[in-house]
């Protein structure tokens, strides 16, 4: 199967959990995690209608940026950020997925400042959840990072639908959250992944990253 037809098949899958879940497919936005495939793999999913593409590593993502593999779609960076790589990320991933400290997100904030721009964030939730609280809450005091939502990578399933009561712990926070801290503004929770999306959307997530279900497995002898 071609990659326009592996995301034809997500998309109905999610159609499908969407509606069970009372919403409808366009509610759900679907971010393409393009990590270790190649330009020409990012352009044709961008053409089969990714609403975004999600990188992990820097390095490959400044590579990819300077052979125009995102035009036409935003850029998401979902992968581990450290530190001393903010620079590089800052003004060119249109959202930021995954800023999981208060040390990373003044870090971002430090950056954005430099270059004069607001930088669009998910707070990434660890497990349980406290430090994501604390998070939000500076965050609303730094006034070159906009909060968009929550982002969580789940614990590795071990039984199928192992994740279902975790994402919807998550929708909780989610909800909760957005209430306590943001009067409801917040737009975005980003969890599921190749094996789970549905089951995430029933939960109500509605920002899926999906690489393997649409890109094919990754080699990593490569
Ligand atoms: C790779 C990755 C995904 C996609 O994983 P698949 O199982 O291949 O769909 C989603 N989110 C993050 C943060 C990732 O690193």
């Amino acid at each position: 199967m071609t990659i326009t037809e592996h995301i034809a098949a997500v998309r109905r899958e999610m159609a499908e959990a969407a509606r069970e879940s009372g919403r409808s497919e366009r509610d759900i936005f679907l971010v393409g995690a393009s990590k270790m495939n190649d330009a020409a793999a990012c352009q044709e999913a961008i053409a089969a209608g990714v609403d975004a593409l999600g990188e992990n590593r820097v390095q490959e993502m400044t590579a990819k940026l300077a052979q125009n593999a995102y035009d036409g779609a935003p850029l998401h960076f979902i992968g581990h950020l450290q530190r001393n790589k903010v620079r590089q990320v800052v003004g060119k991933a249109a959202l930021i997925q995954s800023i999981g400290s208060e040390a990373l997100l003044r870090e971002v904030e430090k950056e954005a400042a430099r270059q004069q721009l607001v930088q669009d964030i998910l707070l990434e939730v660890k497990i349980g959840g406290e430090e994501t609280e604390a998070a939000a809450v500076l965050a609303r005091e730094l006034p070159h990072v906009r909060v968009r939502g929550l982002m969580t990578i789940p614990p590795v399933e071990t039984v199928p639908h192992g994740n279902l009561v975790y994402f919807e712990k998550m929708h909780r926070l989610y909800v909760d959250i957005n209430g306590k801290i943001y009067d409801n503004k917040l737009e975005y929770i980003s969890m599921g992944m190749s094996g789970d999306f549905a089951d995430a959307i029933r939960a109500g997530s509605n920002m899926v990253r999906v690489g393997t279900a649409i890109f094919g497995a990754r080699d990593y002898t490569k």
